[in-house]
């Protein structure tokens, strides 16, 4: 088999693109937690789950309906961790649905749950006793208002995370409900590389979206598109590749991507999404292009591997400022040069000749 050949079979075997959500890394003492935040209650306009565990009071959680007895919101962290306290708010900022009937509870396992401490005037508060995977709120009687937890405060060390960037992806599977349970992983694994998102493509005064809505659609024949907050999935196309849950993060991308004009390249465009989709999400690093394949303006993983070239050669930020260019309509040819010193067809060639080696 030829070099040339070699590449090729290499870029193929990376082609069906299928990493799931990477196993935890492992995380040494001073990194902290990560939640989850789940309920049996759906949210209710806009107040989702994750602003419980936000760090902000002024935001919350509130349920689209009264809450029961066999309700529940819980908070499980990916690892057991020391909890010295744990303190609940609930109610709304101005003040009602505050929940005296229910209880605090923790969990060692994420399974069987104890009593920490009951609700009184809309709070509680306990010291638990060793380590703590969940903690978890539950009324105690049929409410006659929704739950509303303004916020959950865990002091623990190493500490938890709360949800700096805080979304709530909103299921559709009535077209599929066999596929219910896939939709669901999928866009646990979006929330969970939500932050990463935000911070790879920050820019100032930009606020991500907290919704987005992840549909699958029996009659839509593309793989996934995105646009204004909503994610369209074909249900043909994942329940042939339950694996390809990284197209999923890629629309991710473009729901953070927030482009209104539309000056920009759209190989620039989804070199972006797919950028942080197989050099920031993906388990594995793709394999070199063959130099002959390698166009920068190639468009989806080509120009992703386009702009991981430039990151490593002339800037990491790089990427994080072609966005704030193409968020705030400012993108023209020039930005390569402002930020490389050279034309982009250069940098083309640059990059090809790299490969070649
Ligand atoms: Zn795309």
């Amino acid at each position: 088999m030829s070099r040339a050949l070699a590449h090729i079979a290499l870029f193929l075997v990376f082609s069906p693109a299928g990493a799931a959500d990477p196993a935890p890394v492992p995380r040494t003492a001073a990194k902290p937690a990560t939640a989850v935040a789940e309920s049996s209650l759906a949210t209710g306009s806009g107040q989702i789950r994750q602003f419980a565990f936000d760090g902000d009071p002024n935001t919350y959680f509130a349920s689209e309906k009264n809450a029961t007895k066999a309700d529940h919101f819980t908070l499980t962290f990916d690892t057991p961790v020391p909890v010295k306290s744990v303190r609940v708010a609930t109610g709304l900022p101005k003040g009602g649905a505050k929940l005296d009937a229910g209880v605090l509870e923790v969990s060692a396992d994420g399974k069987a749950f104890e009593e920490l401490a009951q609700f009184a005037d809309g709070a509680a508060h306990g010291a638990p006793k060793g380590k703590v995977k969940a903690v978890r709120v539950r009324p105690t009687d049929d409410l006659k208002h929704p739950l509303v937890i303004r916020e959950i405060t865990v002091d623990a060390d190493p500490r938890v995370a709360v949800f700096h960037h805080p979304i709530e992806f909103v299921v559709n599977v009535a077209a599929a409900p066999d596929m219910k349970e896939w939709a669901n992983n999928a866009a646990r694994v979006c929330e969970r590389q939500y932050p990463m998102i935000c911070e790879e493509l920050a820019s100032d005064g930009f606020a991500p979206l907290t919704v987005i809505q992840m549909t699958l659609r029996a009659d839509y024949n593309g793989v996934a598109e995105a646009g204004g907050g909503r994610i369209t999935g074909s249900v043909k196309y994942f329940k042939a590749h339950p694996d390809d849950v990284g197209a999923m993060v890629h629309e991710t991308v473009h729901c953070v991507q927030m482009y209104r004009g539309r000056g920009n390249p759209g190989w620039l465009v989804e070199g972006v999404a797919d950028y942080i989709r197989f050099f920031k999400y993906e388990a594995t690093k793709p394999r070199p292009l063959p130099p002959e394949r390698a166009k920068y303006d190639g468009s989806y993983r080509t120009s992703a591997a386009f702009l991981a070239f430039l990151a490593d050669t002339y800037d990491p930020q790089i990427v994080r400022k072609l966005n704030a260019a193409m968020r705030a309509g400012k993108y023209k040819e020039d930005v390569w040069k402002d930020l490389t010193g050279k034309p982009v067809e250069d940098l083309g060639r640059e990059w090809q000749k790299s490969l070649a080696k």
